[in-house]
């Protein structure tokens, strides 16, 4: 039929003005302008394992992962608040950086991975500082203003989301899976999560959901691969997954940065893309 065939490169999800996007796609201005369903899944504890598996399976459909990490897990005395995350190695910051180099967002998923809403608020505040400024001295390119803050078992406060809403692009706690659309005073995201068994099934029940709605944002929390942390997925059932939404043309697979990112603080492709002399 008489499908524009106008294409452009498309720069999705890069968060970083100082490092270049490594994974440009040729995406059809028609087909951009059908996305209505952003499917974020955010992999949280950074087990060194499941994260490089994540990023890889990711890769093989030129999408980048959201992996949200612990500023100290990987320190050889980090105590870990419960067997799930104990279990399994954590990465460091050689691995992030490595992993978001090839593109994948990594972001802070709090100092200790301790229940902010157990504490008094200036103690809170002060773990929150002390993992902003962990990722700002060992992630290359890391800007607060740009970063998804995800708080440690969604555990959040009125209090503690005002303070933090000045300091970062968003945050990450618990609340509805399905997220308005991305808008610019968008800063505070919801999710909801399923385990400690495997939670393939919730995340499918989440995505039906989001499908048969017009538009929407759906931020699922999950953690490891196969065996590794809580309410885990299968390494065959994300590729299947990505292979099965990749091929839905309202659906775009983003991290959550990226998704305000592309959505919203940059302009819109359509706009800044110059039409391809390729006719
Ligand atoms: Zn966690």
């Amino acid at each position: 039929m008489n499908r524009t065939r106008r294409e452009f490169l498309l720069t999705v999800g890069s968060v970083s003005a100082t490092l270049a996007w490594p994974h440009r796609l040729a995406v059809s201005a028609e087909k951009e302008s059908r996305r209505q369903h952003i499917v974020t899944l955010s992999f949280d504890d950074g087990f060194a394992k499941s994260s490089r598996r994540i990023a890889r399976i990711y890769e093989k459909f030129n999408l980048s992962a959201c992996l949200n990490v612990i500023a100290t897990g990987h320190h050889a005395d980090y105590a870990a608040p419960g067997a799930y995350i104990a279990g399994s190695p954590k990465g460091d910051f050689v691995l992030w950086n490595e992993l978001k180099q090839r593109g994948h967002e990594v972001m802070p998923h709090s100092y200790r991975h301790a229940n902010l809403k157990e504490m008094p608020f200036e103690e809170a505040v002060d773990l929150i500082r002390r993992c902003l400024d962990v990722f700002g001295e060992q992630l290359k390119g890391f800007d607060p203003k740009k970063a998804i803050y995800n708080f440690a078992y969604n555990a959040s406060t009125p209090q503690l989301e005002k303070w933090l809403t000045a300091r970062v692009r968003a945050f990450r706690t618990g609340g509805a899976a399905i997220n308005r659309w991305p808008h610019p005073k968008q800063v505070k995201l919801t999710c909801t999560s399923f385990g400690p068994a495997n939670c393939e099934r919730a995340i499918d029940r989440e995505i039906e959901r989001l499908l048969a709605l017009k538009e929407g944002w759906l931020i699922f929390n999950t953690h490891g691969l196969d065996k590794e942390g809580w309410g885990p997925i299968r390494a065959t059932y994300l590729e299947r997954l990505l292979a099965r939404l990749t091929a839905i043309e309202s659906v775009d697979v983003l991290p959550a940065g990226a998704a305000l990112a592309k959505y919203v603080d940059a302009k819109k492709p359509e706009e800044e893309a110059p039409a391809s002399s390729a006719g």
